[in-house]
Parts: C-alpha cells; sequence; structure tokens
C-alpha cells in the first residue's frame, strides 16, 4: 500500500476505528473476566464496549490490543502501521511527531515503540529450524545510568555496547551463483543478551531454536554446551576473512541493522536497543508480504497487547 492508497482506504478517524472493529470483530473477542471466546463477546453500539453473554463484563474496542491504555485517535496509530511496513528502512519517533503534528513526544514514542514491541511478540511466536548460524555482536548504545559514573572499559566489554544474540535459519545452496552467498536465508532473530555466559546463551537457544536443528557457530566458549540442546552444533575455528562463507548471514544482517539504526536514531538507549531489533528482524521476515505487510502488522496489533511500561521498568531486558 502507497501513501496515496493509504489516504484512500483510511481518510480519517471514523475508517480507521472501523476497519480496527472489523479486524476484532473477524479475530474474535474474548472475555478478559471469564475466558470465553468469540460468540460469547457482543458489541453495544451505544456503550461502545463489547459485553460478555456469560458474565456480562465489558470491555473497550480498543482493551486486549496494542492501543489499550492509549488515548491516541486511531488514525495517528494506523499511520505508524503504514510507516513501519511501507517504509524501507525506519524512521524516528520524533519525525513523526514532526509528521502528525502532534504536541507531545512522549506518547508518539510510547505508541512506536508499542508497535515494535508487539511485532516482537509476533515474531517469538515462531521458533528457528533447520540449518542455523549463530553468533553475538555488539551495538553502540548509550552509557546506562547505573554505569555512567564508572570508569569507561575498552573494547567487547565496554559500557557503550550492548550485546546481542543473531540467529538466522540458512541452508547451504548447492551451486551458488558467482559472488552470491553459499547459504540462502528464510528467518532471523535477534535477542538483546545481558552478557555472554554459556547459561545465557543455552537459554536464548532453548527458547527460539527447535530442538532438532542444526546450529553452526564459532568456536567460543558461549558455546560449548549448545550440543546437549540440539540435533548438531558444528563450531568452527573461522579466520575473520572466511567469516562471510560460514556464517555469511548474521553477518549480514548484524551490518544491515547497525547500519539502519545508526542513520535514524541519534542515542538509543540499551534497555531499548531491543524494541528497534524486533521491527528490524519482523520487516526481514517479512520481506516478499509486499502489500500484505499492513494488514498483517494490524492482525498484530489487535491480537496482542505490549507490556512496554513493565519491560523497562521491572525486567533486566532479556537476560
Ligand atoms: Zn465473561
Amino acid at each position: 500500500m502507497n501513501i496515496l492508497d493509504f489516504a484512500i482506504n483510511y481518510p480519517d478517524e471514523e475508517s480507521c476505528r472501523k476497519k480496527f472493529k472489523e479486524q476484532r470483530d473477524q479475530m474474535g473477542v474474548t472475555c478478559r473476566h471469564c475466558n470465553c471466546k468469540e460468540h460469547y463477546c457482543y458489541w453495544l453500539e451505544n456503550k461502545q464496549a463489547y459485553e460478555c453473554k456469560r458474565c456480562r463484563v465489558r470491555q473497550t474496542l480498543r482493551s486486549g490490543t496494542v492501543m489499550q491504555h492509549s488515548n491516541l485517535p486511531y488514525r495517528y496509530w494506523f499511520v505508524a502501521m503504514h510507516l513501519l511496513t511501507a517504509t524501507k528502512g525506519s524512521f524516528s519517533a520524533a519525525e513523526l511527531q514532526r509528521q502528525l503534528g502532534h504536541k507531545r513526544y512522549q506518547p508518539i514514542w510510547e505508541m512506536v515503540n508499542k508497535l515494535r514491541d508487539v511485532m516482537g511478540k509476533r515474531d517469538d511466536e515462531y521458533t528457528l529450524e533447520g540449518a542455523i548460524e549463530l553468533d553475538d555482536a555488539f551495538f553502540s548504545t548509550e552509557i546506562s545510568l547505573e554505569e555512567r559514573d564508572k570508569p569507561l572499559k575498552r573494547g567487547r566489554g565496554s559500557q557503550k555496547k550492548t550485546k546481542v544474540l543473531v540467529m538466522a535459519e540458512s541452508k547451504t545452496v548447492e551451486n551458488p551463483k558467482p559472488g552470491k552467498k553459499p547459504k540462502k536465508v528464510r528467518y532471523l532473530k535477534m535477542k538483546v543478551i545481558s552478557d555472554l555466559k554459556s547459561g545465557t546463551i543455552t537459554r536464548n537457544v532453548k527458547e527460539h531454536v527447535e530442538s532438532t536443528a542444526d546450529l553452526t557457530t564459532d568456536d567460543s566458549t558461549s558455546y560449548t554446551k549448545l550440543k546437549e540442546h540440539v540435533h548438531s552444533h558444528t563450531a568452527s575455528v573461522i579466520p575473520h576473512q572466511d567469516l562471510s562463507k560460514v556464517l555469511p548471514w548474521v553477518h549480514t544482517a548484524i551490518s544491515n541493522a547497525k547500519r539502519q539504526l545508526l542513520g535514524v536514531y541519534y542515542k538509543i538507549k540499551p534497555e531499548y536497543l531491543q524494541y528497534y531489533l524486533n521491527q528490524f528482524c519482523y520487516k526481514f521476515n517479512r520481506r516478499y508480504f509486499g502489500e500484505n505487510q499492513f494488514d498483517r502488522l494490524l492482525i498484530a496489533a489487535v491480537s496482542c497487547a505490549p507490556d512496554f511500561k513493565s519491560r523497562i521498568y521491572n525486567r533486566n531486558y532479556c537476560g
């Protein structure tokens, strides 16, 4: 959907609200009190709410969706979803705020990150399988408040770097064309991790990778326990110049993600990096969806509620 189609399909607040409700009705509304499904919830036009036939508890059109607790117009959300799916790279919340002509930055920034949060939730429903490349990467981020007074470490342990585990489903190609990669990529995952300890890596692999998978990594000590949890694990001693042969896709993905983040965002706090990576992976994993991308994100937006705040203030980011 290009910007002209968007303007035709969603010219005002009512058209966006109507589409959002249609999508909710189509997917079926679950009562949040007694958990009963679909036909039990019906729409009360005068109250603008769904009511459960069994327990009479009501819920608004927004509750249980990405928009719960938000007062922003539906149209803002639709514009944000359109930009998130239609743009090739990315855009900043400040840019969106300017385009919408909204006074305050915070609500717009929260809206975009809630959408990135449900993108991550959607991708978390799937695990990777088959041949998988795995490596860790270091993304430049701002120094967190707790670390600010401590002396700055250098290199990989620096407080200016956030560790990310990158996993890519990638199959070997039989006769690769000259100049092309020796492997073909399907899906990608990037997860912010608190450290490179073997336990942390293993926990993430168990969560995001099927036990039948065949993993390829370098020979780092962080990966020594992985073979217990997957079908096979090849830990190669990889000279730097051969990285593009053995782990071609994780490295391409890492450099593309870094380039995109650098180009758009001035500074990223480590606790928010996961949201940006969610967006990058979500779009990469749906790169062949074309026109359907907007509708798919709308489905994710209707079916997932973000836990954006609790993530930021209560959880150690994705350890
Ligand atoms: Zn109920």
